[in-house]
């Protein structure tokens, strides 16, 4: 089979419950990713620095008016107005903010403007805003889109086998259960990705944090860009802390925390529905056939 030996994992077509799984493509698809890229009309594949920038400094206007809004304005709502006024903050601010992760996402896959060191630049300033480490990031996403539906070599959200599901598994199977599992998952999945690897690939060389540069995930080329990127983290972290320590935790936590809550909920949710639903196909490569 092309691309070096693909095995497909078919989906058992005994089994009667499975009319989803019977949707899952077992067969090479009769195009080519070349046919894919000539159905696209060439100019999206243009990069434009002003048509960049235009969305860039649109989503900061937003979200700088918003914060402006929010700290000149609701301190002067009448009781109990505020209560309304700050869920609304929330929701809008955390989407425009998703927005500008996406951009900065992009800038991590060079599709920001033609020059490299500007998209890394806005990346890792925008990254680093959202507490992102950017070039970590980059890195193991950079591999995700290269191994996707790889049983192996997958970096996020990789199917376990049966055989690794865990005692306690079966008492989650059920709505209540569910909705614990995505509870954590949409508040805490981020960052414990980032952080431990929790619903990553096996690392069985080393533990395999985003955070730290010698991590098993990156290569000795990459490690030095790692600890760039924790200097940016901690520099807002330490920005933030600077922020609570003169207007206070609460509304540090209201003008920038719950926003990033939201920010993070959506990329696990856009993330969660595009790789886990049953009819995708994953893959293992088969070793020794080429
Ligand atoms: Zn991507």
């Amino acid at each position: 089979m092309g691309a070096g030996g693909r095995m497909q994992v078919s989906p058992p077509s005994s089994s009667p419950e499975t009319k989803t799984l019977k949707r899952v493509p077992c067969e090479t698809p009769p195009f080519t990713l070349g046919d894919l890229k000539k159905a696209i009309p060439p100019h999206c594949f243009k990069r434009s620095i002003p048509r960049s920038f235009s969305y860039l400094l649109f989503d900061i206007l937003v979200s700088s008016s918003l914060y402006h809004l929010s700290t000149a304005y609701f301190p002067l709502l009448p009781h109990p107005l505020p209560y309304l006024a700050w869920p609304l903050y929330w929701a809008c601010q955390g989407c425009v903010l998703t927005g500008l992760w996406v951009i900065a996402h992009e800038c991590g896959h060079h599709a920001f403007s033609d020059h490299q060191w500007l998209d890394d630049a806005v990346g890792l300033v925008f990254h680093s805003f959202l507490l992102v480490p950017y070039f970590s990031w980059k890195y193991s996403h950079r591999r995700h889109h290269s191994n996707t539906g790889s049983l192996e070599r997958d970096e996020v959200f990789v199917p376990k086998k049966k055989s690794d599901i865990k005692w306690y598994g079966k008492y989650l199977n059920n709505p209540l259960g569910r909705t614990v599992m995505l509870t954590v998952q949409f508040t805490l999945g981020w960052p414990l990705y980032l952080a431990f690897n929790v619903s990553g690939r096996p690392y069985s060389d080393g533990f395999a944090c985003h955070f730290h540069p010698n991590a098993p995930i990156y290569n000795d080329r990459e490690r030095l860009q790692i600890y760039i990127s924790d200097a940016g983290v901690l520099s807002v972290c330490y920005g933030l802390y600077r922020y609570a320590g003169s207007r206070g935790v609460a509304s540090m936590v209201c003008v920038y925390g719950v926003p990033l809550m939201i920010v993070n909920c959506f990329l696990v949710l856009i993330t969660y529905l595009q790789h886990t639903h049953p009819s995708l196909p994953h893959y293992i490569l088969r070793s020794g056939i080429g």
